[in-house]
């Protein structure tokens, strides 16, 4: 497909912000300077005004866990976690895993996101919501496992590696191995893992010294911080992505660094559940590649990037808005492992968020990527491209049928709020 963004401002990747035409052909960006002469036939999305960002990329969420949304805030974290999201998880069917993945999809969509690195429990149906969305996005089964549960860890692995195999060669989905954390995993069972990441070439996706709580256990169990464990055992390789690293030393911060791991900052969920904030600085002086997740909507409560990038620009002051930017957008994909995305320029994949700056909430504009990352965090986008295909034109979602979405998410909500009603749960 041939396509034209007329008119818009794009920002660059050395910062700068230009007015141009981008030309589209096929899954690139050919051209800045609108169609070539001899450019036949192409459809132009109108995009005066407005400014043109690449897709941004939510480097770390469970999309599955969507409809948990607002199931049970402002209680303290164990009545959350044990008489709310799990018994809610536990119960779920792999068909409301698909919707409410489906409803996540829709909510990136809407606010620029294009990839995701996700860790859930329905291997099927996250992966069927992914391919039916047009979304770019890696997935790693969740597994969790050790001595106490040897079968259920076992099979978790099997389960992961059929995802390997059978989403091996498609186009936009990828796969990483995710062992959960390291409260939720034994010491044999992680290295179990390490040893079937280098034997398979896989990478891992994990969730690292996210609270006190953890920190508190893995001392107990092993005697060592969450980082020094995982470094025993051998997770720490390079490329793995680790979500939150709140409660890092500075033993931990080299350790990290040291193995090329890259981590995804959660700081709105890490606000949430009461677990701080990532020392963001120390980890970028450090050398570590760093980029952005929302984590789920059950602790957030929104899949919003740009929330999530105006947050971190709050909370660290040493992060400029052109830093946020460049962490959810080419951090993200360098941490996800895709190529050629991440930056409006030739050559590169067209996977493109526009966004319309022109409402009250956001004019006037001085500097679009300022405003982009602290005034436009309900901002939903204009269009969104994946590889040069229009997934939402004019606010209209292209391959999600909303409605239905919609329709299917309400169901979920009523039978849930039926499950919290029972004994055990209030
Ligand atoms: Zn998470």
């Amino acid at each position: 497909m041939e396509l034209l963004l007329q008119g818009g401002t794009a920002l660059l990747p050395d910062g700068g912000a230009t007015r141009c035409d981008v030309y589209i052909s096929g899954d690139s960006i050919r051209s800045l300077d609108g169609a070539p002469a001899d450019a036949r036939g192409f459809r132009t999305l109108n995009c005066s005004g407005m400014v043109i960002v690449p897709g941004l990329v939510n480097a770390h969420t469970h999309a599955y866990m969507t409809a948990l949304r607002c199931c049970g805030d402002d209680l303290p974290f164990d009545r959350w976690l044990f008489r709310r999201v799990m018994p809610l998880e536990e119960r779920m069917t792999p068909e409301q895993a698909k919707y409410s993945t489906l409803l996540g999809c829709m909510e990136m969509l809407q606010g620029g996101v294009t990839a995701f690195l996700d860790m859930h429990m329905f291997p099927h149906a996250v992966a069927e919501a992914v391919d039916i969305s047009g979304m770019k996005a890696v997935l790693s089964r969740g597994l969790s496992g050790g001595e106490d549960d040897p079968q259920g860890g076992a099979r978790r692995i099997r389960e992961a590696l059929e995802e390997v195999d059978f989403l091996q060669g498609h186009p936009r989905i990828s796969c990483m191995l995710g062992p959960h954390a390291p409260y939720s995993c034994g010491e044999a069972y992680l290295r179990e893992i390490a040893d079937l990441a280098g034997e398979r070439g896989l990478r891992l996706h994990t969730h690292l010294a996210e609270s006190k709580g953890e920190t508190e256990t893995v001392r107990a169990r092993y005697g060592c911080s969450p980082v020094e464990f995982y470094d025993r055992c051998g997770i720490l390789r390079p490329d793995t992505v680790a979500a939150h690293c709140v409660q890092l030393g500075e033993a931990d911060i080299a350790i990290l660094a040291e193995r090329g791991v890259a981590v995804a900052l959660n700081c709105a969920s890490n606000l949430k559940l009461r677990n701080g904030t990532a020392p963001a600085a120390a980890l970028r002086e450090a050398g570590i590649p760093l980029c952005l997740g929302t984590d789920g909507a059950a602790s957030n409560n929104s899949l919003s990037m740009l929330r999530e990038m105006g947050l971190c620009a709050l909370l660290n002051g040493d992060f400029s808005a052109r830093d946020c930017l460049r962490m959810a957008t080419a951090g993200g994909a360098a941490a996800l492992g895709l190529a050629d995305t991440g930056a409006i320029a030739v050559g590169m994949r067209a996977d493109i968020a526009v966004f319309d700056l022109s409402g009250a909430a956001q004019q006037p504009v001085y500097d679009p990527a300022a405003t982009l990352v602290y005034a436009a965090a309900g901002l939903t986008a204009r269009h969104v491209l994946v590889d040069g295909v229009p997934l939402l034109e004019d606010g209209a979602f292209q391959t999600i049928d909303a409605e239905r979405v919609l329709f299917e998410a309400r169901r979920i909500g009523i039978a849930y709020e039926e499950i919290l009603k029972e004994d055990a749960y209030v």
